[in-house]
């Protein structure tokens, strides 16, 4: 039987959306685009707290092929970015390919059949030729088991659920977590909070943020010269791959560029907060760039106002009117905001059940094994299956780097399907194996390995130990890849023939 769909994908975030470009560009234009949530959009739909920007600058975080000449400043606000999807979706006409509200319990590859069976929370199944899991890399969100927390009185909110009409006016509120999201959202609670204890287990690597409007002459500019555009994004792109590459990946040969990004980060520390102890405590022990390292004018200087306190002592337990810290002091308030982050490892990869050939269950196999993906999008066992959240996946700094390589990717892939007269690809285990060895060796120049990063507790770590989640290449290297990989690294045609081991 001919499958309902020729591709299911599963998320309506920028993944999503440029692997729905793709399909159309590529002719495989039945496609469904399932979406859990009631809008697209992806992480700049579900969060929307106080003070969201886009870290990397606008310019770069975009696609490449559909330049936004209205951004408002270098680093857009939130409500931007999903202004934005909205735009790129009306324009490819692909609201209508999107189905909101619907959640994906799993998918199951049917060998007999050469497709994939996709079962809605609501019990309907789907079946499509191909399968493209675009789930996003920050998508289910953490709240640590803290004893106690079922019985706070106040208000518990988490950063990914914020409720527009809340407001910490007058309030005694506590966060939780100084990550990103924290470090964009405490200067806004200390603004408005009658008081607000910040609660820090591992400090921050925080640099100044250059940001500013955009004139509307350059706007103006940028719309009717494109190309001033692309040059602004060109440079860049050049300035974060070399911060990238040179600092991050290649940080065994270049500690220089590395320690001079922390002493930058130092000097802001130090200017900015005007209190010994702590500054003492906001500095972190690891190396720069073990964790993502985050921008901001306004955090630091958030803690020397006479409201807001940081909390270095262990989180205890929560009470019905406080948090209680290991050194048995307990914080009296009555809003908690969990500024928490995510779960990548656990339940990210991947978010959704998926069974492969033979009854591989993905998740399992990345578990008993090593995480892993050949190019960061395909595995061995499971055919017509795009994961483009993958271990090794995300390249270079801006996620628009990596959705866009992908593309290539589906490009040459499906490209070869067609010219073969097939409709079935897989990963050969010998392409997934020395890719898997590849990035290993690479990996062990990076700040990953050859730097301190024992104290980061950073989830480019897996429960391994292992930095599985970025891959160790310039942007470029991976579009090149993305363009040349080795045709014969798939296997093309109906999955029941077995592979031919290689001597
Ligand atoms: P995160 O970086 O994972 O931070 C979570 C925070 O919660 C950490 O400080 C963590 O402390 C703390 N935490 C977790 N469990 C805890 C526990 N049991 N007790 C005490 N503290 C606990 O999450 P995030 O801040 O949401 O940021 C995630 C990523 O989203 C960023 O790295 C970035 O890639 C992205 N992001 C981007 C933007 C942007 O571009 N505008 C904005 C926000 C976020 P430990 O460090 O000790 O684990």
């Amino acid at each position: 039987m001919a499958p309902r769909y020729d591709a299911v994908v599963v998320g309506a975030g920028f993944g999503g959306i440029g692997a729905a470009i793709q399909l159309d560009r590529l002719g495989l234009g039945d496609y469904v685009v399932l979406e859990r949530e009631d809008d697209l959009g992806g992480t700049w739909h579900v969060n929307h707290y106080p003070g969201l920007a886009v870290d990397i600058a606008s310019v770069t975080y975009s696609y490449s092929f559909e330049p936004n000449p209205h951004w408002s400043r270098l680093f857009a606000p939130g409500a931007e970015l999903k202004k934005y999807a909205e735009h790129v979706a009306d324009k490819y006409d692909l609201r209508r390919r999107m189905r909101f509200g619907t959640e994906v319990r799993g998918a199951r590859w049917d060998d007999n059949e050469q497709q994939w069976e996709v079962s809605l929370a609501d019990g309907e199944v789907l079946t499509s030729r191909y399968l493209l899991a675009a789930t996003g890399f920050l998508s289910q969100p953490y709240t640590p088991p803290f004893p106690g927390i079922d019985t706070f009185e106040g208000k518990i909110i988490h950063t990914t659920a914020w409720e527009d009409d809340f407001d910490v006016t007058g309030r005694k509120a506590a966060i939780i977590g100084t990550g990103a999201t924290a470090v964009q959202l405490v200067p806004e609670l200390a603004e408005r909070a009658e008081a607000l204890t910040v609660f820090q287990r591992t400090p921050i690597w925080v640099v100044p943020k250059v940001d500013a409007p955009i004139p509307a002459a350059v706007r103006t500019l940028f719309e009717r010269v494109p190309a001033t555009q692309q040059v602004a994004r060109m440079v860049n792109t050049t300035m974060l791959e070399a911060l990238m590459v040179i600092g991050v990946l290649h940080f065994k040969q270049a500690k220089p560029l590395n320690r001079a990004a922390g002493l930058l980060a130092k000097a802001h520390l130090r200017t900015s907060v005007r209190d010994k102890r702590t500054r003492r405590e906001l500095t972190p022990h690891y190396d720069f760039g073990c964790k993502r390292p985050t921008f901001s004018n306004a955090y630091f200087r958030a803690f020397n106002r006479s409201n807001v306190r940081l909390e270095t002592s262990s989180i205890e337990r929560i009470t019905p009117r406080g948090i209680v810290t290991a050194d048995g002091t307990e914080t009296e308030i009555d809003t908690l905001v969990l500024a928490t982050g995510f779960n990548l490892w656990d339940v990210n990869f991947p978010a959704i059940e998926i069974i492969g050939r033979d009854g591989t269950d993905l998740g399992k196999f990345w578990r008993d094994n090593r995480f892993q993906a050949y190019e960061g999008i395909t595995v061995p066992k499971f055919p017509n299956f795009l994961s483009l959240n993958s271990p090794y996946s995300y390249s270079g700094l801006s996620y628009f780097t990596t959705i866009e390589a992908q593309m290539k990717h589906m490009g040459r892939l499906f490209g070869e399907l067609v010219r073969r007269g097939e409709t079935t690809f897989e990963v050969t285990e010998r392409a997934n194996t020395e890719f898997l060895d590849r990035v290993t060796d690479k990996l062990g120049s990076s700040v990953f390995y050859g730097g301190d990063c024992s104290t980061a507790r950073s989830y480019y770590f897996n429960q391994h130990g292992e930095a599985a989640l970025l891959r160790p290449n310039s942007t470029v290297s991976t579009y090149r890849h993305a363009v040349s990989f080795p045709l014969d690294d798939y296997r093309y045609g109906a999955t029941s023939i077995p592979e031919v081991p290689s001597a």
